[in-house]
């Protein structure tokens, strides 16, 4: 079971990024997305729709108590930042727990505090670069579930049909 974390969402000036860390995490097959920081009803409602047309189980959730929410986790804790492990000398151990454990992942959106650090079983960076919380989540999930892309999701009330010029999709019964 894949859980992610997203600290620190501010409204007005992460609702973008937030619903994208959401939506990238439900492609990759997370179960669960908690956010934390500004309680944003606007944002966690869009996301529900968007699940809700296109399917799938991701729960999205809101925790006022992250520390809480990460202490109380039970599985492997990694906090993705700039600072931390390269994931290439970390790969094949993470693999390999990935097996037998679930896995939470934490992504941050300002300065993220000195006790995420602390308190989680690696801190691993997607390089050393300061990017985005998106891309880390996407490189990270795609390299621990064997770029296994997952098209369809249960439930969809749409889907798109891949075409070569045209956007098509098409509404499921
Ligand atoms: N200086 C910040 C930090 O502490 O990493 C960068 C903030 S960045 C806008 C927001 C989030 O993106 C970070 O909290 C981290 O989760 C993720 N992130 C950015 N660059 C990363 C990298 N190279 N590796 C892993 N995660 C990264």
């Amino acid at each position: 079971m894949i859980s992610v974390l997203r600290l620190g969402h501010r409204v007005g000036r992460d609702d973008r990024i937030s619903t994208h860390v959401g939506l990238a995490a439900r492609q990759w097959g997370a179960e669960e997305v908690v956010f934390s920081g500004d309680k944003d009803e606007g944002m966690l409602e869009s996301q529900q729709d968007i699940i809700e047309r296109w399917g799938g189980n991701t729960e999205i959730q809101y925790t006022e108590d992250w520390k809480e929410f990460i202490r109380g986790f039970d599985g492997v804790k990694v906090h993705l930042t700039m600072y931390g492990e390269r994931i290439e000398d970390k790969e094949e151990e993470l693999r390999n727990r990935f097996e037998n454990n679930d896995f939470l992942l934490i992504v941050g959106s300002e300065k993220v505090s000195r006790w995420v650090y602390e308190n989680v079983d690696i801190n691993l960076s997607v390089g050393n670069q300061p990017h985005s919380e998106i891309a880390a989540l996407a490189v990270f999930l795609d390299r621990i579930r064997d770029r296994d892309i997952k098209h369809d999701f249960e439930d969809a009330d749409i889907e798109v049909e891949p075409s070569k010029q045209r956007k098509l999709t098409k509404e499921k019964d």
